[in-house]
């Protein structure tokens, strides 16, 4: 049996700010303005994972307004919606994301973004693929003013 899951997640970003996508650090003057590390990418797979057994969402199970998980290193949630799936039965087939982000380029970071996924879900490298994508300059994304990540997922029973 199959269950599938979506994923969605936004922060602004801020000068002076750090950008971590996939747990991966990404030199740019801008990063994420969040309560955690503002992992878009992490944050987004996480709420994919625990939506396609319809367990809750990121915010019920780590909420921001817990001083214990500010400034938090995301794959501690990724971990644990894996552990979740892990222990409901069910294991991942597949997963694919896109992360818009006016700059800079994601694709320089795809392979190390998807090394470091795998090896925190223990999964296979070629399970999870990502892509970079921009607004092309229009509207407030467009301008850099937020990056978002939208990701799917693929749960099979385990036998
Ligand atoms: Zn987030």
């Amino acid at each position: 049996m199959f269950r599938v899951g979506i994923g969605f997640d936004f922060h602004r970003l801020k000068e002076g700010k750090k950008l971590v996508i996939g747990g991966i650090y990404i030199p740019d003057e801008k990063g994420f303005v969040a309560h955690s590390d503002g992992d878009i990418f992490f944050h987004a797979l996480t709420d994919a994972l625990l939506g396609a057994i319809g367990y809750g969402d990121i915010g019920e199970l780590f909420p921001d307004t817990e001083d214990k998980w500010k400034n938090a290193d995301s794959s501690i949630f990724l971990k644990e919606a894996n552990r979740i799936v892990n222990t409901a039965g069910y294991e991942i087939v597949n997963i694919d994301g896109v992360i818009i982000l006016e700059k800079p380029k994601i694709k320089p970071y795809r392979e190390k973004i998807i090394e470091n996924t795998a090896n925190i879900l223990k999964i296979q490298k070629n399970q999870i693929f990502i892509k970079g994508k921009t607004y092309e300059k229009l509207g407030e994304l467009g301008k850099g003013l937020g990056a978002e990540c939208r990701v799917v997922v693929l749960l099979k029973r385990k036998i």
